[in-house]
């Protein structure tokens, strides 16, 4: 009848006692880490040491590009985003993938030279901006690395979970991140957003005016998120300044080929493998590609990286970008999207990309 507390609370206090020394002495006993050698006649090598890249042929890389580009070239599913009323617009056929590996080579197919406005995947690369201005750990209480698990717009995300912000990718997270770089006014955010932007792409990007005035003057939906976090504290600037400065730089003009440029740098330690110049702290790139992992597509993270198991990162004008650390970045874009807003043929491309040579870095096989 009886339950086990019972009996163990009338046992005497001094055997209990006895039994706390035994255990704490037990826990003095060991302060050292034990290393236990195996028999070395069964000592074997790891199974594989990770190929370097250098070791992936140019033949290889073209096959993988080739074969990705002509199987989903007539995919027509998706549709291209229309809350923008300029997205709506562009030619939902284009498609073009760039690879750039972090020793220098650039591989491309497809429509490689049309440029697309680069909307959340500017989310990387302000977080980047931050990172560098604050450090791993402010970036971590201010804005938070968690996912959502819910659209990249929600706002029962802000009402529902404690952080608010949640995660730099979301639009309520970004727009925070946005607020965090540290300027003086509005312009200097911008000019150091922009600044930060180009640096990655190793040239000056352009703004896509048209998708710009479309998103300005539609974006009560940010607006709303952007001050509601203000009533949390969560926001570091005026909220609509922020908001302002965030639209601006979703609407910066990008290829498939200049995300690929500016994925390569966070495949290579912050070093642009094209110019060879230093844009980031190493130490900040696996924190970015973490939240990449985790949130760069939104309530989809979880198969993308189930299927690749890669950071990656969509943009709503269709763009995708996708690292694999160390060796390369992947740039895509076709327009069409979908349902949680990620272009679909950039993910297949990409995906296919990744599988077909062997580059998931979970797998430990090659
Ligand atoms: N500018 C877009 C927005 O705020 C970016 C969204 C996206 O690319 N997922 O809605």
């Amino acid at each position: 009848m009886e339950a086990s507390l019972g009996n163990t609370a009338r046992k005497p206090l001094s055997i209990l006692f006895a039994l706390s020394l035994f255990v704490s002495g037990c826990a003095f006993q060991q302060q050292e880490v034990v290393s236990t050698a195996a028999d070395t006649s069964k000592i074997q090598q790891p199974l594989t040491v990770s190929t370097p890249i250098t070791q992936l042929s140019d033949e290889k890389i073209q096959l993988a590009l080739k074969n990705a580009y002509t199987k989903f070239k007539n995919d027509q599913s998706g549709k291209n985003a229309d809350y923008i009323k300029a997205l709506a617009e562009v030619d939902s056929k284009l498609y073009g993938i760039s690879v750039v590996t972090t020793d220098g080579r650039i591989f491309e197919i497809g429509d490689v030279k049309s440029k697309f406005s680069i909307q959340s995947i500017s989310k990387v690369f302000t977080l980047a901006g931050i990172m560098q201005q604050t450090s791993p750990a402010i970036v971590q209480e201010k804005i938070g690395v968690n996912a959502t698990g819910l659209a990249f717009n929600s706002m029962i995300a802000v009402e529902t979970i404690p952080e608010r912000t949640v995660n730099p990718f979301v639009n309520a997270g970004a727009i925070a991140s946005t607020s965090l770089i540290e300027a003086t006014d509005s312009a200097q955010r911008w000019d150091l957003i922009k600044a930060n932007m180009d640096n990655f792409a190793g040239r000056e990007l352009d703004l896509n005016e048209q998708v710009y005035q479309s998103e300005v003057n539609d974006n009560l939906s940010n607006q709303a998120l952007s001050k509601r976090l203000e009533s949390y504290g969560r926001i570091y600037s005026d909220p609509l300044e922020a908001t302002t400065v965030y639209t601006r730089q979703c609407s910066v003009n990008v290829t498939s080929h200049d995300l690929a440029v500016m994925g390569s740098v966070l495949a290579n330690h912050g070093v642009n493998p094209i110019t060879g110049k230093r844009i980031i702290d190493a130490d900040n790139t696996p924190y970015i590609l973490a939240v990449m992992a985790t949130a760069g597509l939104y309530d989809n993270a979880g198969s993308w990286l189930y299927e690749t198991g890669t950071p990656a990162k969509s943009g709503v004008g269709g763009g995708i970008l996708a690292i694999v650390p160390g060796k390369l970045s992947i740039g895509v874009f076709s327009p069409p999207l979908d349902g949680y807003g990620n272009s679909v043929r950039g993910q297949l491309a990409a995906a296919y990309i990744i599988n077909e040579l062997n580059l998931n870095p979970y797998d430990a096989s090659h």
